[in-house]
């Protein structure tokens, strides 16, 4: 999708720090970090938001989550905790519509989030 930012980043059009790649999966570090590790990871396939997957994509959101733990791990967050989550649709907080995970850590996180 043209139009779609995170499109753009996957294809090489807009710049981005890669830190994982495979054929189905990008992980980047945010261009606005909210902890000392702060990456995304999302489906190269433009999928607008977890509201949207079916059954179909059960494996590929669970190779996500596979490799946001292979990565926390990379990053020593293994033993500290981290944070993986999604924002799904306007009140989900969700700003880029295409589905992404944030994979947060490296400082003490808070619960409930704003
Ligand atoms: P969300 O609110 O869940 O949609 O999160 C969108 C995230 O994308 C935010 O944390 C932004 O800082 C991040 N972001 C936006 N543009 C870029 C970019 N060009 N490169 C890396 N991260 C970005
Ligand atoms: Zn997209």
């Amino acid at each position: 999708m043209d139009d779609c930012i995170f499109c753009r980043i996957i294809s090489g059009a807009i710049p981005s720090q890669r830190v994982y790649e495979d054929d189905e999966v990008l992980a980047i570090r945010d261009i606005n970090p909210q902890a000392p590790v702060h990456m995304l990871l999302m489906p190269k396939r433009h999928i607008t938001s977890l509201g949207d997957v079916s059954d179909s994509e059960g494996p590929l959101i669970g190779r996500i989550a596979l490799v946001a733990a292979s990565l926390a791990r990379d990053e020593g967050l293994a033993e500290r905790g981290f944070r993986f989550l999604t924002n799904a649709g306007p009140e989900g907080g969700q700003a880029v519509a295409h589905l992404h995970f944030h994979l947060l850590g490296g400082r003490q996180m808070a619960w409930p989030p704003g």
